[in-house]
């Protein structure tokens, strides 16, 4: 009778004794009752049996599960690669369209022979610049057209070393000497490489028409600015937040001397 009370005992320790969660006491209580019991020796047996196939189950739940989570890190990873290459291609377009106009303005900027007009509307006011450059003279006319002002006209002419300004706002004429007349060609894209990188992350690049012309529209927030596919040079800029229109018109190689003549200065009163 104690023998099968020990069993009964015995039989409540062992899911513990497997999992060594028994005391030292209780194991050789366990272990001295096995050694004479072969009932509870087989449920012993059998309860280590049943536990190691609950962990090969366990072990090919895992697996499955690693599994499956490897193949959607895998999709996840190839989403992110396709992403930085989308990038990559984008901006590399982008920033070789940009040096590519860069090189191209690089030989119009320094152009020593052309004719530009440039139209500014800011607030219902309109001024024009007009520029004829031929080599070493330049004659440029800037008027400011104004509602409910009288017109101003002023006008620049570089000759060698004469440099002169003329000024006519409607009633008085002056005549001022100038340190220096400058004039070069606007062009809207740098000659830094890692500007026009930035810019090519920054900013939208578009291929648009524009009266006829082909030319690129860069777009960066509220500004919007259009660049001649062929010279690099700027054709047309837009300040969307403060209401601001630019129109640049060039033309290369098209001054002749007689666009270039210096101005009647008889009326203009010499300024020192
Ligand atoms: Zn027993």
């Amino acid at each position: 009778m104690k023998e099968k009370r020990d069993c009964k005992i015995v039989q409540d320790l062992l899911p513990n004794y497997i999992e060594n969660l028994t005391s030292k006491e209780t194991n050789n209580f366990i272990e001295e009752h096995l050694k004479e019991c072969d009932e509870c020796q087989k449920i012993l047996e059998n309860m280590k049996k049943d536990l190691q196939t609950d962990s090969v189950k366990r072990d090919n739940r895992e697996v499955k599960y690693i599994k499956k989570y490897n193949s959607k890190l895998k999709i996840l990873r190839n989403i992110l690669l396709f992403i930085i290459v989308l990038f990559i291609i984008i901006v590399g377009r982008k920033t070789f369209i940009l040096v590519n106009l860069s090189n191209k303005a690089k030989t119009f900027e320094n152009n020593q022979n052309f004719h530009s007009k440039t139209e500014f509307y800011e607030k219902g006011e309109m001024r024009t610049i007009e520029v004829y450059k031929k080599q070493d003279k330049i004659l440029m006319t800037w008027t400011k057209y104004s509602q409910d002002k009288d017109k101003i006209k002023q006008i620049f002419y570089k000759s060698g070393e004469e440099k002169i300004s003329l000024i006519d706002n409607g009633k008085t004429k002056t005549l001022t000497k100038v340190q220096d007349i400058i004039v070069d060609p606007i062009s809207f894209i740098s000659n830094n490489f890692f500007i026009n990188l930035y810019t090519a992350i920054t900013t939208n690049i578009d291929k648009v028409d524009l009266n006829g012309k082909k030319c690129y529209i860069i777009r960066d927030g509220n500004t919007e600015k259009f660049v001649d596919v062929e010279t690099g040079i700027a054709i047309k800029e837009i300040d969307n937040k403060n209401n601001i229109t630019v129109d640049y018109a060039y033309e290369f190689g098209v001054v002749e001397d007689s666009d270039v003549i210096r101005p009647d200065t008889t009326e203009y009163t010499i300024i020192e």
